[in-house]
């Protein structure tokens, strides 16, 4: 693989030596079909989990910057493009870029002290609501994770420097960073003063006290591997408080103290349980009360109930010697019976549904007193 600065000059590339550069004046060098390349530029191309930059030159949009296949950034602009020679300002959209500045740069201290505790980091992304670090272990305590998340914020009141060294690759190697260096010739190493050093062609913060604050949020599951979420800055900020909302507003509806909501919601569940129980045995109850209503001497039992069909699965014994078709206003309809008989019915009567043994369940088609009288005067003979 080529270097970090691909095949063009590193002068080109301002954002590799300053990621503060918010615009420059920039010339056109060569038109593609879906963006420009240009002489210079300060946009970053998207790489190492790292979006690409947008902003604008001169009157274009641009929408991403991806890196070509000769490392140079490919200026994503839809619709008509400048022409070779067109020169302007190249203007970075500064938010977006200082937030992943943030994040990725948040990504390194966390992955560095990670590493402290015996965990490398596999693979890593950073997005709009949270950055993933995924790990090498399959399985980590939350105790060391939330340690990590001590030790970065610890790290951020620090505000320890970061800064970069170009070097060669074996003066890079000797420094036995906590990644391999996954390029050939020349190659940026990124340090946090002494917490951490590793190879890398992103664009970093200058400190980082510009961070603000890191909060781990949970772990996932990928590939056997254990895939850490975590949020800096304002997504920190925001999470926290929309936390507390949901906290507030749980612990108000409850009319627990936050730190009982765990308690009140067990007790509400069991209090659930006994009901849903409750209501079971009295659904039995109305269940057979309105099957003896209804059964004629034939022991057939045909009606529409306005208790839902399915609660009278339990009303039956398998061998009652009942027959019953009982359907709900909703259409949905439990026979119990015979298979021999279900499969008259249901071709009869265009019933949809199956089961096995005496109990049949399904829907209904079209009118549901046409299909019930129907019913009613086949199994009564
Ligand atoms: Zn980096």
């Amino acid at each position: 693989m080529q270097g970090w600065l691909g095949k063009r000059n590193v002068e080109d590339k301002l954002y590799y030596k300053d990621g503060y550069l918010k615009e420059a004046e920039a010339k056109v060098a060569e038109v593609r079909d879906n963006g420009v390349i240009l002489d210079r530029t300060v946009f970053y191309p998207e790489g190492g989990g790292q979006p690409g930059d947008r902003g604008s030159f001169g009157d274009f949009i641009i929408a991403d910057t991806v890196k070509d296949e000769e490392g140079n950034s490919l200026h994503i602009i839809e619709g008509a493009k400048p022409p070779v020679g067109y020169s302007n300002t190249l203007r970075l959209d500064w938010e977006h870029r200082l937030f992943y500045m943030k994040e990725h740069s948040a990504q390194h201290l966390v992955s560095a002290l990670l590493f402290r505790h015996g965990i490398g980091t596999v693979a890593v992304h950073q997005g709009e609501r949270f950055f993933t670090i995924e790990t090498d272990k399959s399985d980590i305590g939350n105790d060391v994770l939330l340690c990590a998340e001590d030790e970065a914020n610890q790290a951020i009141r620090e505000n320890h420097r970061i800064f970069q060294r170009e070097m060669t690759h074996e003066e890079a190697e000797a420094l036995g960073m906590r990644r391999s260096i996954k390029v050939s010739g020349r190659v940026k190493v990124v340090f946090i003063d002494d917490l951490d050093a590793v190879a890398c062609g992103g664009v970093h913060l200058r400190s980082t006290g510009e961070i603000g604050e890191i909060q781990y949020c949970g772990s996932e599951k990928i590939r056997g591997h254990v895939r850490t979420i975590w949020k800096c800055s304002s997504l920190s900020v925001a999470y926290r408080r929309e936390n507390k909302a949901i906290v507030d507003a749980v612990s108000a509806s409850l009319s627990a103290e936050p730190e009982m909501i765990v308690s009140a919601l067990d007790r509400l569940k069991e209090e659930l349980g006994s009901l849903r129980h409750d209501l079971k045995a009295a659904e039995k109850a109305v269940a057979k009360l309105e099957i003896k209503t209804h059964m004629n001497k034939e022991q057939t039992v045909v009606f529409l109930s306005s208790v839902e069909s399915a609660s009278f699965l339990d009303a039956f014994d398998e061998n009652d010697g009942i027959t019953a078709f009982i359907v709900d206003g909703e259409g949905r309809f439990m026979f119990h019976g015979t298979k021999d008989c279900f499969d008259v019915l249901k071709d009869k009567f265009q019933l949809r549904g199956g089961g096995r043994g005496m109990l049949y369940r399904g829907s209904v088609q079209g009118d549901i007193n046409t299909v019930l009288r129907g019913v009613g005067s086949l199994l009564n003979g």
